[in-house]
This record gives structure tokens, sequence and C-alpha cells, in this order.
């Protein structure tokens, strides 16, 4: 007997015959004798359509109230699978974020689990053989016991966060593709679905862009050594042997991956907005003075590049920024130019960034330069790079996203 997390997608839960589906792939665990917390997302659009109501009730709006409004989703869902199960003959009962209690910070909108207490739901797994459905994306804050959300995407963190806490041998994620594959699939088909992949490449491949997975749901993965497992919705329950082992993706530790390559994926994000301050001045402070006020308002830098100024006197600075707080930024440089001194500002916000991700990097010179050549042969140009210990990043025009994942996808010999 096994005790797992399941957690199922907005796309798995889409409309009613989905969520029966859902339930038959719960009952067949707990058929075959294993214990199970149910994790589930809001039905596909539900989110969107929340955040679009809330903007349109106003722009500008309470992070609170936001969040009161965003959660209701997980809450339908959950209700929805409780009685699909029950109806199935399986014990079950729903759980929102209030009730576990999943306790978070209060940062709305974007919240972090502090704590769960799992006691209540491992009981009832023993006393009662019933099957937690539990509302994902949601919790309340540890002082006010406000309403919380945990990001988009983060009903993956729910399941992740709920299977440390009940100790569960494994989290299974189901959705709407078979595993993690070395880049998005639905833009490179070619792309290969890989058996396991380290946390610390899902971390970079999440975090650069590859939404399967929500980044805080990796990092708590490593952090309680869960062992996470991605996996289709939209196979036949019946069709799954469920002591035999389906096809999908283990996130586990680097010294269980016994063939590594030196490229595993390729990310990208069209989220990206690129700033470029001209003729600043070249001297001691400039950087603090542009970087410190967008951290204080909370706007995340990340590629940053530097001329050295020819002259001595003045250089060009570029970096970007998330596409959300593009606007945002623009304001507090423009707010500050002053304490700054420079010319002008230049933006774009039709960039992407893409990335080439691998362990095995760490020990391989070259890979990145053969990058540029194959780019440049395809007449893409590179408008600021990035590198660290296990990836490399680049920015371009987004109009050559596709191209350029498809040339470097196969570049590393990653097509199947
Ligand atoms: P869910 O609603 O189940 O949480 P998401 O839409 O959040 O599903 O995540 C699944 C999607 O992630 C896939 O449909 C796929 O298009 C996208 N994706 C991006 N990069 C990858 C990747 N490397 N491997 C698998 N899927 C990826
Ligand atoms: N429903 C939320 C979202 O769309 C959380 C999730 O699906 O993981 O972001
Ligand atoms: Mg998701």
């Amino acid at each position: 007997m096994s005790r797992l997390v399941m957690k199922f997608g907005g796309t798995s839960v889409a409309d009613i015959d989905r969520i029966r589906n859902v339930a038959r792939h719960v009952k067949r665990e707990v058929d075959a004798g294993h214990e199970a917390a149910v994790v589930v997302s809001a039905m596909a659009g539900t989110t969107n359509r929340l955040v679009d109501w809330c903007r349109d009730a106003a722009a500008l709006h309470d992070a609170r109230e936001y969040d009161a409004v965003v959660a209701a989703g997980e809450q339908i869902t959950s209700g929805l699978l409780a009685i699909a199960l029950q109806h199935l003959g399986v014990a079950a009962r729903s759980w929102q974020g209030w009730q576990i209690p999943i306790l978070t910070t209060d940062a709305h909108g974007t919240a972090r689990i502090l704590e769960i207490n799992g006691d209540e739901l491992v009981r009832r797994f023993k006393d009662r053989r019933e099957v937690a459905v539990i509302a994902g994306f949601q919790g309340i804050h540890r002082d006010t016991g406000r309403i919380t959300t945990l990001g988009r995407g983060g009903s993956d963190t729910s399941a992740v966060a709920i299977a440390a806490a009940v100790q569960a041998d494994r989290c299974d994620i189901y959705t709407d593709v078979d595993g993690v594959y070395t880049t998005d699939p639905r833009v490179v088909p070619r792309a290969r679905r890989m058996n396991k992949v380290a946390f610390e490449e899902m971390l970079e491949l999440a975090s650069l862009g590859a939404k399967v997975l929500q980044v805080r749901s990796v990092e708590l993965g490593m952090v309680h050594n869960v062992r996470i497992f991605v996996r289709s919705s939209f196979d036949k329950p019946e069709d799954i042997d469920p002591h035999g082992t389906p096809p999908g993706t283990l996130i586990c530790n680097e010294e269980e991956i016994v063939e590594q390559q030196v490229v595993t994926g390729i990310a990208f994000s069209k989220d990206e907005a690129q700033i470029s301050i001209r003729r600043v001045e070249d001297k001691p402070g400039v950087a603090a003075a542009i970087f410190g006020p967008l951290a204080e308002a909370n706007i995340n830098v990340d590629m940053i590049v530097q001329n050295v100024s020819a002259d001595g006197a003045t250089t060009d600075l570029t970096f970007t920024v998330p596409a959300a707080d593009y606007e945002r930024a623009e304001k507090v440089l423009v707010s500050s130019q002053g304490n700054i001194g420079y010319a002008r500002i230049d933006g774009a916000t039709d960039v992407a960034k893409v990335s080439v991700i691998g362990i095995g990097m760490r020990s391989h010179a070259g890979v990145a330069a053969k990058a540029f050549r194959a780019l440049a042969e395809r007449g893409i140009n590179i408008r600021a790079i990035t590198t660290s210990e296990i990836k490399f990043s680049i920015l371009i025009d987004a109009a050559y996203t596709e191209l350029a994942v498809r040339t470097l996808h196969s570049l590393y010999g990653l097509d199947r």
C-alpha cells in the first residue's frame, strides 16, 4: 500500500465528463489499496475569467479581494469531484485551504505556503478510507485568516506541499501531456519525453518558461525530497495497471539519472520586455541608482548588459524585466532620471528569451558558442546573453522564437 497525492490540472477537469474520468483514476488507486489525497485546479478557463472580472471591476484592485474571487474556481472543482467519487462508491470529502488549514504568507496573489498540518487527513485515510479532495491554489494568511492564492499554476505547489505534509510516497501530477518533454511539445512536435529529470534542471526549465510545473512546486519537491511524477490524465483509467509503471516523467535527484546528456531541454518565454538606458554616465554608483529603485518597486530584473564606454564618459545599459512590469519599470526610471543621469530610455516588448538547460554544461565547454553560430546562420540576431552553471539564455525578437527553439532543439540532438 502506498500513500499518493494525485493532482489534476484545469484541462483535466474542464467539464463534468472529465471530472468523472478523474474520479475513475482516483478509484483505480483506491481499489488497488492506496491512500489518496487529490488536489484539483479550477476548470479550464475559469481562473482567467475570474481574473478578468477583477480587472473589469477596477484596474487597480485590492489584492485580498482578488484572492477572494480567484480562489473560487478550485472550490467548485473540489466539491464536484467529491460528488463524482461518492457516486462511484468511494468515500470522499472536499477541503478548502482554510479548512485544512494551508497557512501562507500575506503576499496576496503570490503567497508562499508556510505550514500544513496533515494529521486530520491521515486520520481519515486510516479510520474511514476517505479520499481527501483538496482545492489547489489557495490557502489562508497565517495571522489574518484571509484567503490567499499561490500565483498562477499554483495547484502544482499545493500538491507537492500536501505530499510533504502527509509524507506521501509519490506526488502524481496529471496533466494534458504525458510527461516533461525536451521542450514544449506544442511548439516542437519532435520533442521527446524524458523518463527522468533532475530537480535542478526542472527548476531551470520551469523558471525559464516551461509551465508544465510551477517553479515553487519543484523547489518544494527538492527541499522535502518529494518524488514528483508528471503523467497524462487522458489515458483511460481502466487501461492502467496500478502496480505497473505508466508513461511519464519522474523529477528526482541527479544521482538517480544514469544517462546524462549535455543539454536536456530548451525553454522559452515571451513574457519579457527589454529596457535600454542610453548614455548613462559611466561612474561608480550608477548601477545602484538604476536597480535600487526597481528592486524597491518589487520588479525583477533578469538579463543585464552594460558596455564599457569608449570615451570613458557615457555608456548604454540594457536589461530585461517581466512584460507585466514593463510600464511600471519605465515610470520608476523616469522618476529617478535626475538621480541616475541618462539621455533617454528605449524599450521593446516584442522580445523573447530562449534558454538552453543541462547539468552536463558544468563540464563541457563550447556549448553556447555552438548555438550562437547556428542562430547566426538562420539570421537570428541576439540582443542579450546570460549564462550560469547549467544554462544559458538569449534574448531575441519574439517573431523568431519558434525558429530559434527548433534550431537549438535539433542542434543539441534532442529531436525524436
Ligand atoms: P495543467 O492545467 O494540467 O496544470 P498546464 O497548462 O499548466 O497544465 O501545463 C501543461 C502544458 O505545459 C502542456 O500542455 C505544454 O504545452 C506546456 N509545456 C511547456 N513546456 C513543456 C515541456 N517541456 N514539457 C511538457 N509540457 C510543456
Ligand atoms: N487555477 C489556477 C491557475 O490557473 C491554479 C492552477 O491551475 O494551478 O493558475
Ligand atoms: Mg499548470
